[in-house]
């Protein structure tokens, strides 16, 4: 088959599955179903204001993936690492998450990787309730704007504060919840599975329940 009749294959089968939006460049900022695209909501959080965590950070961690993306991961907030170079999950936990993502056949490039606050906190403290409450709303209008298939939770605190879910994550983890319509698994943070390497089985569980739960992907 010529590189232009697989195309026209790939065309044709988006467009029966109803995703013929992923034709489009995905350069062009494309307004999501929740109307707006994740570089307008960005441009409205430059040099935000909205809560004490303002004062301490380098930088806004705004969020990093793909706008299209069908997995979608909430954390806690930025650390050392994500603060000084803008992006989230940079450091040692990052590097775990991103081989969490290979394992069920994804790249960190596929998926769109968020935190509930966009500052980093001091000495990397969990955000206390007021500035995540402050942070959430831009969190939320992401999620809309990206629309996944699915949200997966890292940590207890990700989870408390998008989910309002007060259990321990020993005991909610790879069950799934939902948040407007997305389904949402909750696992643990990278970061303590770092701290607790025997615990990571229980993620790699986790991530097998997320695979299942995402559509398949176009052929090609
Ligand atoms: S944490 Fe969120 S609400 Fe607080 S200053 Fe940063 S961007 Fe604004």
């Amino acid at each position: 088959m010529t590189r232009a009749s697989h195309r026209g294959v790939l065309a044709a089968w988006l467009r029966e599955v109803g995703v013929e939006y992923l034709l489009r460049p995905t350069r062009v900022p494309v307004p999501g179903p929740g109307g707006e695209t994740l570089e307008e909501i960005r441009a409205e959080l430059a040099g935000c204001r909205g809560c004490p965590l303002c004062a301490g950070r380098s930088t806004i961690v705004f969020g990093v993936g793909n706008p299209r993306a069908r997995l979608m991961f909430v954390g806690e907030g930025p650390g050392v690492d994500e603060d000084r170079q803008g992006e989230p999950f940079v450091g040692a936990a990052g590097k775990r998450l991103n081989q969490w993502i290979g394992r069920i056949g994804l790249r960190r490039e596929d998926v769109y990787i968020a935190n509930i606050v966009k500052c980093r906190p001091p000495d990397n403290r969990v955000p206390f309730p007021d500035e995540a409450k402050a942070c959430l709303p831009y969190l939320m209008r992401q999620i809309r704007a990206i629309r996944p298939e699915a949200i997966c939770t890292l940590g207890g605190t990700a989870l408390s504060h998008l989910l309002g879910i007060e259990e321990r994550i020993t005991r909610v983890r790879g069950k799934w919840q939902e948040l407007g319509g997305i389904p949402v698994l909750p696992t643990y943070h990278p970061a303590y599975i770092l701290r607790n390497a025997g615990r990571e089985p229980e993620v790699f569980e986790d991530f097998d329940i997320l695979a299942r739960r995402l559509s398949p992907r176009p052929p090609g």
